[in-house]
C-alpha cells in the first residue's frame, strides 16, 4: 500500500473515529443488542429498524476505541437502506478483507470500508474492528442481550 493511501486511510478512520456517524438511539428499533469487546473496552449498543428485509435504519451509541468507534461508524453508513441479505454478504467481504484474504466477487462493494485494510498488521485490533459486524449479524439473527468478542 503507497503511503498517500495509507494516510487518506488514516484520516478517514480518525475522522469517523471522532465524529461517528448514526451515533444516537433509535426511538423503536426492531432489535437491539449490546455488543462488548473485554479486550480492549470498546462497548456499544446497536439499534436496527427493519422494514421487510430491509434495514430501514440503524444506529450505534456506547464508547471504544478509534477504531471500534470509526467501524461502527462506516458500517452504519455502508449498510443502512440495504438488505439483510446484502449486509450479510458485506459483513463477509469485510471480515475478509480484516483478515487479508480474498474477497468473494458478489455482493456490494466495500467502498469506504477498505480503509480497514490495514489492520490485519495489529492483531490486537482485529477484534476492534469486527466488533459492531458481530453485534449486528447478531442482531440480524434475532439474538438479545450483549454479544462478546470472547
Ligand atoms: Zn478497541
Amino acid at each position: 500500500m503507497s503511503s498517500d493511501l495509507r494516510d487518506l486511510y488514516q484520516e478517514v478512520i480518525l475522522d469517523h473515529g471522532k465524529r461517528p456517524r448514526n451515533f444516537r438511539r433509535l426511538d423503536q428499533p426492531s432489535c437491539s443488542v449490546d455488543g462488548y469487546n473485554p479486550l480492549c473496552g470498546d462497548h456499544f449498543m446497536l439499534d436496527l429498524q427493519l422494514d421487510g428485509g430491509r434495514i430501514a435504519d440503524i444506529a450505534f451509541e456506547g464508547a471504544g476505541c478509534a477504531i471500534s468507534t470509526a467501524s461502527a461508524s462506516l458500517m452504519t453508513e455502508a449498510i443502512k437502506g440495504r438488505t439483510v441479505e446484502e449486509a450479510r454478504q458485506l459483513f463477509k467481504k469485510f471480515h475478509r478483507l480484516i483478515l487479508c484474504e480474498a474477497a468473494p466477487e458478489d455482493g456490494p462493494p466495500l467502498g469506504k470500508l477498505e480503509v480497514f485494510s490495514g489492520v490485519h498488521e495489529y492483531p490486537t485490533r482485529v477484534k476492534c474492528a469486527t466488533l459492531a459486524w458481530h453485534t449486528l449479524c447478531a442482531a440480524l439473527d434475532g439474538q438479545h442481550g450483549t454479544v462478546s468478542t470472547e
